[in-house]
């Protein structure tokens, strides 16, 4: 039987804000969707809700170190994803985002501020969905869009309100709508992935001190190309990321 009708590619953005709980999620989620764009001139920002500094396996680490290496990591992948806009790091202590008012607060004021035509983030409502931090950035999206676009939310802010034209949801519990990917794109969000290697072995299963890493990052790389191709084929398309597109903010 056949399934719903995908919608495909917005209209490229000039400014697209994708909001994401941890460094690398965003790459995950969407990264040959800002690729594609960037590469078309949008203006790609990134606004990570937590600091991540719990994303390690090594009981050891010292994590404020951590914490640094990783906003370094996600500028690098900003810039292999062809960002040239803004990286901002809200610090809430990973594993501990909640969807409060100050977190709410910050992500509208955000959004008025870079004004971007789509924001892209997690679906909060995906099913089943174990991470709180993903659960709680997603409603910080949704909530913060709802609150940037009403003039009287926040008003202490002092800058204009403002609406975006799209919300794209990655993760979708329920998708319906594909974003398609080229090559370059494919070959950005691969590099913008990489770029964050503090969580080769935790995210990507790929052991820097094993003789099989070069194997183990081919398979990384398969599984990533496999998902593409999964989410395209939703669509038609050779290859793609899929989202629940909200259109009528
Ligand atoms: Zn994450």
């Amino acid at each position: 039987m056949a399934g719903p009708a995908f919608s495909t590619d917005l209209p490229t953005p000039a400014r697209a804000l994708a909001i994401a709980a941890h460094p690398d999620d965003v790459e995950f989620g969407c990264g040959a969707t800002l690729a594609r764009w960037a590469a078309a001139g949008c203006a790609i920002h990134h606004l990570v809700c937590t600091d991540g500094s719990k994303g390690t396996w090594d009981a050891e680490a010292d994590t404020t170190a951590l914490v640094a290496v990783r906003q370094d990591e996600q500028r690098a992948a900003s810039r292999a994803l062809g960002g040239a806009g803004d990286v901002v790091f809200l610090g809430w202590p990973d594993g501990e985002l909640d969807t409060g008012l100050r977190q709410g607060w910050q992500v509208a004021y955000w959004i008025r501020r870079l004004r971007p035509d789509v924001v892209l983030g997690h679906d909060p409502w995906k099913r089943y969905r174990l991470h709180p931090d993903h659960r709680h950035a997603g409603f910080l999206t949704v909530d913060g869009v709802v609150a940037a676009r009403d003039p009287h939310f926040f008003p202490e802010q002092a800058i204009p309100h403002h609406r975006p034209s799209a919300l794209l949801l990655f993760e979708a519990d329920e998708p319906d709508h594909v974003e398609t990917a080229d090559e370059p794109a494919v070959a950005a969000k691969l590099a913008a992935l990489e770029a964050h290697r503090s969580q080769f072995r935790s995210t990507m299963h790929v052991d820097r001190d094993d003789p099989e890493a070069p194997a183990q990052l081919e398979a990384f790389r398969a599984r990533i190309r496999a998902r593409l191709a999964d989410h395209g084929a939703l669509a038609g398309a050779p290859l793609g990321e899929a989202f629940k597109a909200i259109t009528n903010l």
